[in-house]
C-alpha cells in the first residue's frame, strides 16, 4: 500500500489527545499494540474506511476533521472507532515502508496554507474572518520549534495550533467550533504577515494589516468622537480624586464617577479600559475590606497602567492618522472587538495551583489552570460571603466549585465541555457535574505544558521577561506572569520571621542558574508556610517543577509559588493541610541591591501617598520625598528624580491636572529600573 494521507501519519499522540482526547487515544494505543486493528482501505479520492471486528466501520474523508468523520457506531461526535482509525492506519503505513517515509522532521510554517485557503476554506468562513482582520487583531505567534513543533497562534480570544503541516483540517483552535473556524484563517493569515516581515522567526507579535482585509479604508480616529473625549477627561478626574484624598476615602464618594466612566467605556466597546477601570474599583473594595490579597502596589501599578494605555493609545491613534502602521494599534490598546465571553468546547485543563484570600466581609480561592492544547492561562476566580458570628464556619479549601472541592480542584486534571471563558481569561465552570470530570495532578502533568508558559532555565526566563511587550500594552489578563519552571534542585531557604517571608534559592536549568522562590505568610491559608517548606525538604520526593507568578528583581528571576510537583505528588501550599514545623532561622539569604532598596523607598512612599490622599501630606511628607529626590539622583536616576520633584511642585500649586500623569509615569519608570538594574 502507498500512504498517500501524510496528513494522517503527521499525527502525534499528542496531537490526537488535542484533537479527540486522551481516554481514546490511550484505548486506542492499547489496541494498536495488541494487534487488535481494523482492516484498512484507503480510496482514490484519499478517504480511509476502517473496519473493525465489532462489525462497525469508519469512513475518514480528505479534508474531514476527526470529529467529522462517519462511524456506524451510535456515538456522534468522537468515538474511539475514529481515533483508532488514525493509529491503525500510521500502524499499516510503518509495516509497508515502501512508501515514502514523509519528511516531517523540519521547520515549516502555517504560512503555506495561505496559498489554498481559497480552495479549502468556505468563502462565508473566508467572509467572517476578513470581518474580524478589518479591525486589526493583534496575533501572538509561536513557531515551530524543535523542543516544541507545533506552531501555535494566539488571537485576542481564542487560540489555535497547528497539529499537521500538510492539513489545514488539523488546525485546532479553542473555540466551540474547534476547527475550520475563521480563526485557523486569521492565523495563518498573521504567520504568512510574519515570515514575510522576518522569515525564520522563533515568536512574533503580528498586528494584521488591513491588506489582509481586503483593503478595508483605514479606520478612522479614535479619539475624535465626544464620548472618547469624555471617557479621556472624566477617567482622568477620577484618577485625580483617588490621588488627592485617597484610595482610603469612602466608596461612595467615588461610586458616580465610576458608574460614569464604566457606562462611557462599555458604550466605546473599549473592554481592556472597562476592565482595568473594574480591576481598579475592586482593588479599592479589596483594600476597604482589608481583604488579604490586596497590596497597594497592585492598585499603585492599576493606576499607572490605566494611564499609560489611555496615553499610548492616543499617541498610536495620532501615528496611524498621519498614515504610519504602529507595532500596536489604538484598538488594540483599548480592547475594541474583544468578545465579552466565550463558551468553549471539550476544554482539558491542567492545574497549575491556587492561592486562597480572605477580607472582613468575604473569602475565596483564585485557581489558576493551563490548557495544554493552546497553552492558554485561565483562573477560577470565586468568593463566598464570611460565616456570620455564631454560624458554623468552612474552611475555605472544603468550599465547593463546579461540585468539586477547591482542595481537589486546585492540584487537578480537569475535563469540561461546560466552560466559559470571558476576555481576561477568567472561567467559569457550570455547576452541572456531569460535565466535568476531575482527576488528581500527576507528577508528570505539567510535561506536556510548553514554552513560553514553560521555560526550561532562569536565563530563558528573565530574557523572555526582558523582551515581553509592556503590560499595559497587552491583552489585560486575570493573572500576569504565570510561568512553570524545572526545579534541578533546591539550595538554600529560610524563614524571615520579621517579614514573615519564605525564600528559598532553586537550581533550574543549566548548572549554577538559579531563581528565588519567595512566598509570603497568608493568613487565610494558615498551611501554606508549612506546606511549603515540607515541599522544599523533598518530604514526598525531590520537588521536580515550580508554578507561579515571576517577577524580576535587578534581573534575577522571584517566583511566588502557587504548586510545586515532586516525585510523588502534586503541591499546592495554600490548600494543603501540613503540621507545623521549625523552620531554620533567618540568614539573609538574598539582600536586593541598593537600588532595588531604593526603588522600593520610591514605591512605598507613593503608596502611603494614594493612601492617605496628596492633600493631606504635611510638610514632614514632602521633606522626605526631597530626600528621596536627592537620593535618586545620587544614584544616577535623575529622571524619576526630576518627576519626583515636579510631583511635590504640583502638589503645592493652585493648578493640580498633571498630577496623575507624573506619578504614573515616576511608577513606571521606577518599577522598570528595579527590573533590569
Ligand atoms: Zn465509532
Ligand atoms: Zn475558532
Amino acid at each position: 500500500m502507498n500512504a498517500r494521507r501524510t496528513d494522517l501519519l503527521e499525527l502525534t499522540p499528542e496531537a490526537l489527545i488535542a484533537l479527540a482526547n486522551a481516554g481514546f487515544v490511550k484505548r486506542a494505543q492499547k489496541d494498536v499494540a495488541e494487534g487488535n486493528l481494523p482492516a484498512i482501505e484507503e480510496g482514490e479520492d484519499g478517504a480511509i474506511r476502517a473496519t473493525y471486528a465489532d462489525g462497525h466501520s469508519t469512513v475518514l474523508a480528505p479534508n474531514s476533521t476527526l470529529r467529522d468523520a462517519s462511524c456506524t457506531c451510535p456515538a456522534s461526535g468522537l468515538c474511539r472507532h475514529r481515533v483508532t482509525l488514525v493509529l491503525a492506519y500510521q500502524a499499516q503505513a510503518q509495516a509497508h515502508p515502501e512508501s515514502e517515509p514523509a519528511d516531517d522532521s523540519g521547520p515549516w510554517s502555517p504560512s503555506h496554507f495561505a496559498a489554498t485557503m481559497a480552495e479549502t476554506i468556505p468563502a462565508s468562513t473566508l467572509a467572517q474572518a476578513m470581518k474580524l482582520a478589518a479591525a486589526q487583531p493583534v496575533v501572538k505567534l509561536i513557531a515551530w520549534q524543535e523542543a516544541a513543533p507545533v506552531p501555535g497562534a494566539r488571537l485576542p480570544m481564542c487560540n489555535v495550533r497547528f497539529f499537521s503541516r500538510s492539513s489545514l483540517t488539523h488546525a485546532r483552535c479553542d473555540c466551540k467550533e474547534g476547527s475550520g473556524c475563521a480563526h485557523v484563517v486569521l492565523a495563518v493569515w498573521a504567520f504568512e504577515q510574519a515570515e514575510k516581515k522576518s522569515p525564520g522567526f522563533a515568536e512574533a507579535s503580528v498586528t494584521l494589516a488591513n491588506a489582509q482585509a481586503g483593503g478595508a479604508p483605514a479606520a478612522a480616529r479614535l479619539f475624535d468622537t465626544q464620548a472618547a473625549a469624555t471617557l479621556l477627561e472624566r477617567t482622568h478626574a477620577l484618577a485625580l480624586q483617588v490621588w488627592l484624598d485617597g484610595s482610603s476615602q469612602p466608596m461612595l464618594a467615588l461610586e458616580a464617577r465610576f458608574e460614569e466612566v464604566f457606562a462611557l467605556a462599555a458604550r466605546l466597546g473599549w473592554c481592556w479600559i472597562g476592565e482595568s477601570l473594574h480591576g481598579m474599583k475592586d482593588l479599592m473594595l479589596a483594600q476597604h475590606a482589608r481583604s488579604s490579597r490586596f497590596d497597594p502596589k497592585m492598585l499603585l501599578s492599576a493606576l499607572a497602567g490605566l494611564h499609560a494605555r489611555l496615553a499610548a493609545a492616543v499617541l498610536v491613534d495620532g501615528q496611524a492618522a498621519a498614515g504610519e502602521l504602529p507595532e500596536v494599534p489604538a484598538s488594540q490598546l483599548l480592547g475594541i472587538g474583544v468578545k465579552g465571553e466565550v463558551a468553549l468546547d471539550h476544554l482539558r485543563l491542567v492545574s497549575l495551583g491556587a492561592q486562597l484570600w480572605a477580607d472582613d466581609e468575604a473569602e475565596g480561592a483564585l485557581l489558576v489552570f493551563a490548557d495544554p492544547d493552546t497553552l492558554a492561562v485561565t483562573v477560577i476566580d470565586r468568593s463566598w460571603p464570611k460565616p456570620k458570628a455564631g454560624e458554623p464556619g468552612m474552611a475555605i479549601k472544603s468550599r465547593r466549585i463546579a461540585g468539586q472541592p477547591v482542595e481537589r480542584l486546585a492540584a487537578s486534571q480537569v475535563v469540561t465541555n461546560g466552560a466559559r471563558r470571558r476576555a481576561n481569561g477568567a472561567l467559569e465552570i457550570a455547576a452541572g457535574a456531569r460535565q466535568t470530570n476531575v482527576l488528581p495532578l500527576s507528577p508528570r502533568a505539567w510535561d506536556d505544558l510548553m514554552a513560553p508558559l514553560r521555560q526550561a532555565s532562569a536565563v530563558g526566563l528573565r530574557d523572555y521577561l526582558l523582551n515581553a511587550v509592556p503590560d499595559f500594552a497587552r491583552p489585560l489578563q486575570a493573572i500576569e506572569h504565570m510561568h512553570i519552571v524545572p526545579v534541578a534542585r533546591v539550595g538554600e531557604w529560610e524563614w524571615n520571621a520579621a517579614r514573615q517571608t519564605l525564600s528559598a534559592w532553586l537550581e533550574v536549568g543549566e548548572a549554577g542558574e538559579r531563581l528565588l522562590l519567595r512566598k509570603h505568610h497568608n493568613p487565610a491559608a494558615p498551611h501554606a508556610i508549612d506546606a511549603l517548606a515540607s515541599a522544599l525538604s523533598g518530604e514526598s520526593g525531590a520537588p521536580t517543577a515550580v508554578s507561579g507568578t515571576v517577577t524580576l528583581e535587578a534581573g534575577l528571576v522571584v517566583i511566588e509559588p502557587f504548586a510545586i510537583l515532586t516525585e510523588q505528588r502534586a503541591v499546592v501550599p495554600d490548600v494543603e493541610t501540613a503540621a507545623s514545623r521549625g523552620l531554620a532561622p533567618a540568614m539573609l539569604l538574598h539582600e536586593p541591591p541598593a537600588l532595588v532598596e531604593l526603588v522600593n523607598q520610591g514605591h512605598a512612599l507613593l503608596a502611603r501617598w494614594m493612601r492617605q490622599g496628596l492633600r493631606h501630606q504635611a510638610a514632614g511628607a514632602l521633606q522626605e520625598a526631597a530626600e528621596l529626590a536627592a537620593a535618586l539622583e545620587r544614584n544616577g536616576l535623575a529622571a524619576a528624580a526630576g518627576l519626583l520633584r515636579e510631583a511635590v511642585t504640583l502638589m503645592q500649586a493652585p493648578e493640580k491636572q498633571p498630577l496623575p500623569g507624573k506619578l504614573a509615569t515616576l511608577y513606571l519608570l521606577l518599577a522598570e529600573v528595579a527590573r533590569s538594574a
